[in-house]
């Protein structure tokens, strides 16, 4: 079924804790997801991971086990307790054991799980393709691809008899398939399980088994014969040929066809994300804590030196140095962040938007359109190249941020459309071919320089678009050359921990003394082979 990114799902999302959305809010979406399938009850849980995959050196790291645990548990990507999984889990009474060995796996992220209770024994494959969004390759075997936009209701059988036109007549699907692997499940999508009378009908029949109900785990809802009004940057100008939206309105136009929701809606979802952004910033304003960190509040020191007037001038520039580091800091101490569009890059976006907004005293309805602005470049990015650094290294993250703030930040600037467009296309140009290197899998450091780069790149590149600087290339050739310069990258460089910064002697001398305070603390109960 054909679909299409949502400014709420892939770019500016999920309201998150923890230090990686492709790991942590991965995770605990592919979780729940595995938790619906047990029916609420799981006991053990077989994880497997490829050595030369991403997760095999960072599941730990970077909270992968986290998310995945608290998913287990139920636990949204917000919960306080996350922090605490290791507890909770145990005192759940889940085992869990996590191998790595070769399982063939064709995409870095993937997870390969085992799901037993009493009843029952599942298999389930995801895999997290960046800034928190997922999908599940396989159930039992059998080939699937769910997303987590759907209400999924999956009826097993010993045969199909003449149980899917049962269904097609009971209740209008989105979708339904035969998939066939170790069992036989009839997959259906709906905007709803089915129901209670259906299902009720269902188990008099002799093939049907029993039935599984797995929740949607995304915000906004896909559907059948979803519709866009373009996907890519040149679609976006013939749309807007006879209208002339700003950007901010073609976002609108954009989000609430894909999503089936109102402008309205649209605007105000964004501004509660706006809004959640701003409490953080303050929040890391004030300084933070968190003892599993490599870095402690960097903010403070740079925010006693701006006032002591001992800084390069540039107040707004500076502003937005400050607010981008009170972002990761409250990031790095498991507060509550907005993935924008992942955890790892969710600084510099909020972080020159809402600097900007605030040096500026503009309305919040003006960091709502450029937040809005930003979104749509962050559509274009998730169609046609990638937001996860384990592909495309830290220009996926970190470079997107930066492009997706530059053309927020002109129109914070009332610039125009062009010159939006343009913003982002030299934002995004100056960030080609960065590497993900980050130092003793902790989404820390260098990311705390490189969103500060992304977003001060983002202001020298919003500045030369409203003074007309030529941009050459046109941001949908940009963006198909992000894919092809990640693909360029090496695995070393991409988010593995194998190469760059993250293996210099330093680095290595970081890392080993935070295992040894692990070890210390005798967090670990689970096996890892
Ligand atoms: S280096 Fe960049 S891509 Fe890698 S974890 Fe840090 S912010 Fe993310």
């Amino acid at each position: 079924m054909k679909t299409y990114p949502s400014i709420f799902n892939d770019v500016i999302g999920p309201v998150m804790r923890g230090p990686s959305s492709s790991h942590c809010a991965a995770s605990i979406r592919i979780g729940r997801m595995c938790r619906d399938l047990m029916d609420g009850d799981i006991q053990e849980v077989y994880v497997e991971f490829d050595p030369n995959g991403s997760l095999a050196t960072t599941h730990k790291g970077q909270g992968s086990d986290m998310g995945l645990f608290g998913g287990f548990l139920g636990w949204e990507a917000y919960e306080e307790r996350l922090p605490e999984y290791l507890i909770a889990i145990e005192e759940a009474g889940i085992q869990v054991k996590i191998d790595i060995h070769p399982i063939g796996a064709t995409h870095p992220n993937t997870y390969k799980l085992t799901l037993s209770n009493r009843k029952e024994s599942r298999e389930l494959t995801a895999i997290s393709t960046g800034g928190g969004m997922i999908e599940i390759l396989e159930i039992d075997g059998a080939q699937v691809s769910m997303a987590g936009d759907f209400y999924q209701t999956l009826v097993y059988v010993s045969s199909p008899g003449s149980i899917i036109e049962f269904i097609e007549t009971s209740m209008p699907c989105d979708d339904i398939a035969l998939r066939t692997g170790k069992s036989t499940f009839i997959e259906i999508k709906a905007n709803q399980f089915l129901t209670a009378e259906i299902c009720a009908e269902l188990l008099q029949m002799e093939e049907v088994l029993f039935i599984k109900k797995i929740n949607p785990v995304l915000p906004v809802m896909s559907r059948k014969d979803l519709e866009v009004p373009f996907i890519t940057c040149e679609e976006m100008l013939a749309f807007n040929a006879d209208k002339n939206h700003a950007l901010w309105e073609l976002a609108v136009d954009y989000e609430s066809m894909r999503g089936n929701i109102s402008r309205a809606e649209v605007f105000e979802k964004m501004r509660s994300i706006v809004q959640i952004m701003q409490n953080s910033i303050d929040l890391g304003l004030k300084g933070t804590k968190y003892a599993d960190r490599i870095l402690g509040p960097q903010s403070l020191g740079f925010q006693k030196q701006l006032e002591d007037k001992k800084l390069v001038e540039g107040d707004i520039l500076n502003q937005v140095i400050l607010y981008t580091s009170a972002m990761m800091e409250v990031k790095s101490s498991m507060g509550v962040v907005v993935a924008a569009p992942t955890a790892g890059s969710c600084g510099a976006l909020p972080g020159a938007i809402i600097g900007i907004g605030r040096g500026l005293a503009l309305h919040e309805d003006e960091l709502v359109k450029a937040m809005l602005a930003a979104g749509i470049i962050g559509v274009f990015i998730a169609a046609h190249a990638t937001f996860a650094a384990e592909v495309g290294g830290c220009m996926a993250e970190c470079g997107s941020g930066s492009g997706m703030a530059a053309a927020g930040i002109v129109e914070l600037k009332k610039g125009t459309l062009d010159q939006s467009l343009g913003a982002a296309s030299m934002a995004l140009q100056s960030s080609l071919g960065m590497i993900c290197d980050m130092i003793a899998d902790r989404v820390e450091a260098p990311c705390l320089n490189r969103n500060v780069m992304a977003a001060t790149n983002a202001i020298s590149c919003a500045n030369m678009a409203l003074s007309d600087y030529n941009h050459l290339i046109p941001l949908d050739e940009v963006v198909e050359t992000m894919k092809k310069v990640g693909d360029a990258i090496p695995n070393t460089l991409r988010c593995t921990g194998l190469g760059g910064l993250a293996i210099t002697k330093t680095a290595k001398k970081i890392e080993a003394m935070l295992n040894q305070q692990e070890q210390e603390a005798n967090k670990t109960f689970f096996k890892v082979c």
